[in-house]
């Protein structure tokens, strides 16, 4: 029965494009000066732009056209010279003027791609396009003493600046589309331009997919899937909608084209609506604002300020730091840890050792204690310092790793915790020689079964010496005070 199903399965691909809605980073909104702070009491940060009041204006933000920019840029979009808004027209009641100020057939940019890693090797995703639009407001259906009759709006939200990035039907798997959209955020807080909070709503994904079978080149009816409030349900909602249209083409039914919501307490899609067309939505310019012509002195500025990106940056740390591949990946993974790595690495000259402690010990101490390592209770020159007392042989590493403990905890430099316990390593041949020769008398037997050729009791020698300085001596010296001794 088990292989029965898989066989079906494998008759099938499915063909999934995502549409990612993301928050710009600007102070205000995208066409007015209202606030964008977000957890400000309900509709204090309105205006008449926003409220959609008859005869107010819009105007552009230029940091919101800018920041659309550099996002199009790091997907490897075109910008058109020319672009222009468009009104998406559609009633729903957080949308005072009735219209959503979009782009249409005019977007900003198009025709880009990004990368994403699967089965081991790199594959393109195609970017369709990259549009700017504004917000509608939020309804509130909770949390009110009347919610079982009333809902409440909130316009505060209205008017914020949106990214809208659409990509190719181009992934064929729900780890493809989790890959994607993992790299989509990388890229996008490196810019910058979004927190991609998806708790907030600052980062918002729907998928369309369909199905067909092996080999076929045209594609099934899609079904639009929304409510992805995380990377996890994505996946899973993918999955479920995946089996569901297989089994009913199996079945012999239809899939018929329509929006469905993903409902992550019975972990199953339901269908919401018949899928609008875009001749439903009535789009035509927006006649209250000019075309965006963006020159190229305009490209070339929001080009210049780009920071270095994520895969240039894995590239640079191979390079640079003599890193493996991996670990370098690892490293770039956030804008911050790569940051924060280089600015150890700089600071006491061991990239290979900064990678192994922040990776291991830094990253374990940081996952225990929930942290992202921008919270990091040690900073960059602390991690420095201890990493050369253990490189420089002052302390062991093994007294480095409980230091560091210790650090993390109360904040406190390496050398103030060593101070207080104690702790230096012992390097001086005198003081190691005495630990040696008391150990020696104490253990004769011993000392005759090293010199009958018995070698091997160097390493109960070594862990007697050990024992007693507390670990202090240094490792490498014991041995070699040993032999000369034992000799
Ligand atoms: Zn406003």
């Amino acid at each position: 029965m088990e292989s029965a199903v898989t066989d079906v399965r494998a008759k099938y691909e499915a063909v999934i494009g995502l549409e990612v809605h993301l928050q710009l980073l600007t102070k205000t909104k995208i066409f007015c000066s209202c606030s964008t702070r977000f957890g400000d009491p309900p509709n204090t940060n309105t205006c008449p732009v926003c409220l959609g009041l008859p005869g107010a204006l819009p105007v552009l933000n230029r940091e919101a056209l800018l920041m659309a920019i550099k996002t199009a840029l790091a997907l490897k979009c075109a910008i058109n010279p020319r672009s222009r808004f468009a009104r998406k027209n559609y009633f729903y009641p957080d949308l005072p003027k009735g219209y959503q100020i979009s782009q249409y057939d005019e977007p900003l940019a198009q025709d880009g791609w990004l990368e994403i890693q699967t089965d081991g090797h790199q594959k393109r995703i195609g970017i369709t396009r990259v549009h700017m639009e504004e917000d509608a407001g939020k309804s509130l259906h909770e949390g009110f003493p009347d919610s079982a009759r009333k809902s409440y709006i909130d316009l505060n939200r209205s008017g914020v600046p949106l990214v809208e990035i659409v990509s190719e039907p181009d992934l064929r798997t729900p780890d493809e589309a989790y890959d994607y959209l993992t790299r989509l955020k990388t890229i996008m807080l490196y810019l910058e331009v979004s927190n991609c909070n998806m708790e907030e709503g600052s980062l918002r994904c729907d998928a369309n997919v369909s199905v067909r079978r092996v080999g076929a080149t045209d594609f099934g009816t899609k079904t639009e899937v929304k409510n992805l409030n995380s990377f996890k349900f994505l996946q899973k909602a993918l999955s479920y909608e995946i089996e569901r249209q297989i089994d009913v083409r199996e079945s012999g039914g239809e899939i018929p084209q329509e929006t469905r919501l993903w409902d992550s307490r019975e972990q199953r899609t339901y269908g919401m609506r018949s899928k609008e067309y875009a001749h439903d939505y009535r789009y035509f310019p927006e006649p209250d604002l000019l075309p965006m012509m963006v020159t190229e002195e305009w490209k070339e500025e929001a080009r210049r300020a780009l920071p270095e990106l994520p895969e240039a940056r894995t590239e640079r740390f191979v390079r640079e730091y003599a890193l493996s591949e991996y670990d370098a990946g690892l490293l770039t993974a956030s804008r911050h840890l790569a940051d924060y790595f280089e600015q150890v690495a700089r600071a006491c000259g061991e990239p290979k050792l900064v990678s192994n402690w922040i990776l291991s010990e830094l990253a374990y101490l940081l996952s225990e204690a929930k942290k992202e390592i921008g919270e990091s209770p040690i900073s960059a020159a602390h991690l420095a310092e201890l990493i050369s007392l253990v490189h420089q042989g002052t302390i062991s590493g093994k007294m480095g790793k409980e230091i560091l403990v210790e650090m993390f905890a109360s904040g406190k430099r390496a050398r103030e915790i060593m101070a207080e316990k104690g702790l230096e390593q012992i390097n001086d041949p005198e003081k190691i020689a005495v630990v040696v020769r008391e150990i020696m008398a104490a253990n004769p037997k011993q000392v005759e079964q090293y010199r009958k050729g018995k070698t091997a009791t160097l390493g109960w020698f070594t862990g007697q010496v050990m024992k007693a300085t507390r670990g202090q001596a240094n490792p490498q010296m014991v041995q070699e005070i040993l032999k000369k001794e034992l000799a």
